[in-house]
């Protein structure tokens, strides 16, 4: 599934095709949406905007919202350009004088007032957004010491898009194992020092798997490691998708766990449970 800095760099490439322009063509195929095609027709695109792992496209009287769950993908080509040939279906296709920006397979999309974006109930539960630059150490922290996250354990929260928006499967294990901390550790288990190590982390691995995409190990021991021949999905992280194989801080052997189905990795010995 897309994170966070997929999710966002998703956006870019769709704010560049599409904002400011005038849509020329749409092609949609989501049943209950076939009636609209007229209501984008001739209309200029306002903002296009990622918040956590929604995409939203402002029109001046609506707003469409998409949030690509497990299989959703979002393309964009030349407006000539063939669309690629996969296993996806094609949701929706807006087209410009340049561009064609398609999206495949994505179950949850709405058409919405911009009114209505305040009580959508994914929009309104998301926490602090941690690939966004305005998003500060001190916000993650005075958000992470409310009540309701006290008790639950991070391997849980950091997929909650509630505690820090973008936050997914491969930037958990690694955002937990840069921060020296046990997955089962809870937020009231965390000494201050702790807290904001966690904070800063977070932002700090998202920001550059934005910058340098899907990169979160750091850059140096990164080419390194491909000068050495590793491959690039190998070479990427700290520990996610290393089980087995030795821990570049302390060689022992990173472990491999699914709680709740999603694969978790982490170092037993830099991660200890205290
Ligand atoms: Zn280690």
């Amino acid at each position: 599934m897309p994170e966070g800095p997929e999710i966002h760099r998703a956006a870019n490439k769709i704010r560049k095709a599409l904002e400011g322009k005038v849509i020329h063509d749409i092609e949609i195929t989501v049943p209950r949406y076939l009636e609209r095609t007229s209501d984008f027709i001739g209309k200029k695109v306002l903002k296009v905007e990622a918040r956590g792992k929604a995409m939203l496209i402002h029109f001046d009287s609506f707003v469409m919202y998409s949030h690509n769950q497990l299989y959703g993908r979002w393309t964009v080509n030349r407006k000539d350009t063939a669309p690629k040939k996969w296993n996806r279906s094609l949701r929706i296709a807006l087209t410009t004088d340049k561009h064609t920006c398609r999206l495949w397979s994505a179950t949850d999309i709405l058409l919405m007032e911009p009114w209505e974006l305040t009580g959508h109930p994914y929009l309104e539960k998301l926490g602090p957004d941690v690939v966004i630059s305005e998003t500060t150490v001190e916000q993650l922290i005075t958000h992470m010491s409310q009540k309701k996250f006290q008790r639950r354990r991070l391997k849980t929260l950091l997929l909650d898009q509630g505690f820090f928006a973008g936050v997914g499967n491969y930037l958990r294990s690694e955002i937990l194992f840069t921060s020296s901390l046990h997955p089962d550790r809870t937020v009231a288990s965390l000494s201050d020092e702790e807290k904001i190590t966690l904070a800063q982390q977070a932002l700090f691995l998202s920001r550059q798997s934005y910058d340098v995409p899907g990169i979160t190990v750091d850059l140096e021991l990164y080419d390194q490691l491909r000068d050495l021949g590793q491959s690039r999905g190998r070479a990427r992280h700290w520990v996610f998708t290393r089980d087995e194989l030795p821990c570049h801080r302390c060689a022992a052997l990173i472990l491999h766990t699914r709680p709740g189905g999603r694969r978790l990795d982490y170092c037993p010995q830099c991660q200890p449970m205290i």
